[in-house]
């Protein structure tokens, strides 16, 4: 059997979500169409590990946490890290999950998403503080965190 060319391949990811899809429920304030990208990726399976629902609400932890009064904003660390749903009551950790999604997505719905994020980035970057310890820069295996781990947090 002829292998799919890398055409073909990308025209399927690029091809229009299904009726299903469209027919859920619109993510945060994204199109109809975009939200149904985000379905057909939260319904693949554990691929990209991210379960229906989980977009939304990890936008909606977003805005939470940038409706917190007060100028400044701390992260604040998750109490169980490695635990499926806690390990989100670290925004950093939520955030690293929208940047893998905003990448998997097709091209229009990817641009769309991270749009949406850079409103929310700005925000953020505008309210926490650069973290100066650069002992907290870097993960387990030498590479630098996103810009948005390396934030102040509480006690941190
Ligand atoms: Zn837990």
């Amino acid at each position: 059997m002829p292998r799919k060319r890398p055409g073909a391949i990308r025209a399927a990811r690029e091809r229009r979500p299904p009726q299903w899809a469209r027919e859920l429920l619109p993510v945060d304030r994204l199109s109809r169409d975009t939200s149904a990208a985000i379905h057909l990726i939260e319904h693949g399976g554990h691929r990209y590990g991210i379960r229906p629902g989980r977009t939304a609400q990890l936008l909606a932890g977003y805005r939470t946490f940038l409706r917190q009064p007060g100028r400044r904003l701390l992260l604040v660390a998750s109490e169980c890290p490695a635990c499926p749903g806690c390990q989100y009551d670290d925004l950093a950790v939520a955030r690293d999950t929208l940047e893998l999604l905003a990448g998997s997505l097709p091209t229009a719905a990817r641009a769309e998403l991270r749009r949406l994020l850079a409103a929310l980035d700005a925000e953020f970057r505008r309210r926490t503080l650069p973290d100066p310890d650069p002992s907290h820069w870097l993960d387990w295996s030498g590479d630098p965190y996103p810009w948005w781990h390396r934030r102040l947090y509480v006690g941190g």
